[in-house]
């Protein structure tokens, strides 16, 4: 067991087989990070004294900066003995619901499109997560954990259920949709991540996707529309593909009371001239475009939600700011 001191806060926390960042979240400290997987870099810590060793080797977020100001990522911080560190902890990375290790049966799986699937698991302990929110998937014999969000709403934490991109030869992707079966289990940890609903922003709310983005926004519509204190607000929800096979998310929306009338669905497609969009009817362009598009000026007095591969979450960021959409209105998880 290692004891973390932070000086500069007056907190000192034990980290036994954990990564320090990870071990400081599950006890309630606001320890910043974002990606959990040793991509986004915004969990970094300087050491102050002490050693640590990488869960992850060489973590592509280190940068030779890092190196020589003997800054390390707190997402893969291993430490070999006690160490004293810096950094700013901030409200702003509390748990609502402390992050927990479980391990989950895998009790359904069935595809949404060609090539989304959705894995349903059974948690071993329960594990409360706020919509949006992301787990952390160990599966079977692949080399560390995956983040994936939840597209259920975590009110009793039972069950965990993933929409799940397949990301050709892929290792934890190719090992969840080709190897595991309905029994096997896997290891989960979580819940983590900031893009969660707020129901105290009494706004109409709009969800962007793409791709793999389809979990985290399925989640925030299912909870925004049970919320009785969301209850006047609308609920837009735009997700892009390339051709119409790619199109999804509609078929969850339908289930939720008050589709139609405050909860709208629109889909797109960003590639028209390939053949296989012949006779699609719906919207063309990318996600951002479209919000721009249909919303206008309107996006200023929006709670946006947004989810997707790295260029779409750019694309999007950059329209809201030149909508004037307030930072605390913008609401997601870099994915990498
Ligand atoms: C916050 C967040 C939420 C996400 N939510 C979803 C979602 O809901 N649905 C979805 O389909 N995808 C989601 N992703 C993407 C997902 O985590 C994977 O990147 C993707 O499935 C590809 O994984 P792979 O192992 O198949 O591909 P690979 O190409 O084998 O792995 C790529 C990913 O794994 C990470 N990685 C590689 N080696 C290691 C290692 N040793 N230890 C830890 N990480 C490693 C990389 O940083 C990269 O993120 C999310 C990502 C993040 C960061």
């Amino acid at each position: 067991m290692a004891k973390i001191t932070i000086p500069a806060a007056n907190i000192e926390f034990d980290c036994t087989n954990d990564t320090i960042m990870r071990a400081a979240t599950r006890i309630g400290l606001g320890f910043p990070y974002e990606c959990n997987v040793g991509e986004c870099g915004n969990c970094r810590f300087e050491l102050i004294e002490g050693e640590v060793s990488y869960l992850r080797a060489n973590p592509p977020g280190v940068t030779e900066r890092d190196v020589q100001r003997k800054r390390y990522l707190g997402c893969q911080a291993l430490p070999q003995g006690d160490c004293t560190i810096k950094v700013s902890l901030r409200d702003h990375y509390k748990s609502k619901f402390l992050p927990k290790k479980t391990t989950g049966e895998l009790i359904e799986a069935f595809d949404v499109t060609h090539d989304i699937r959705e894995f349903r698991f059974r948690l071993s302990e329960n594990a409360k997560f706020i919509a949006g929110q992301y787990g952390l998937i160990t599966a079977p014999r692949v080399e560390g954990a995956r983040a994936y969000s939840m597209c259920n709403t975590g009110e009793d934490g039972a069950e965990w259920h993933f929409q799940i991109r397949r990301v050709p030869n892929g290792a934890a992707t190719t090992s969840l949709f080709d190897n595991l079966k309905v029994g096997d289990k896997v290891g989960l940890d979580g819940a983590y991540g900031m893009a969660y609903l707020r129901e105290d922003a009494p706004r109409d709310i709009l969800c962007l996707a793409g791709g793999s983005g389809l979990s985290p926004m399925v989640a925030i519509s299912r909870a925004a529309a049970k919320s009785p204190a969301l209850k006047d607000r609308n609920i837009h929800f735009i997700y892009g593909g390339r051709t119409p096979r790619d199109v999804c998310g509609e078929q969850f929306l339908k289930e939720l009371e008050g589709y139609g009338t405050r909860i709208h669905y629109i889909g797109a497609i960003s590639m028209p001239d390939d053949p296989s969009s012949a006779g699609w009817t719906g919207k063309v362009g990318f996600v951002h475009d479209i919000a721009e598009q249909v919303f206008g000026e309107k996006l200023g007095g929006m709670e946006v939600y947004f989810a997707g591969p790295p260029l779409m979450s750019q694309a999007v960021m950059k329209t809201l700011i030149k909508s004037k959409v307030p930072a605390a209105q913008m609401h997601f998880d870099q994915f990498y």
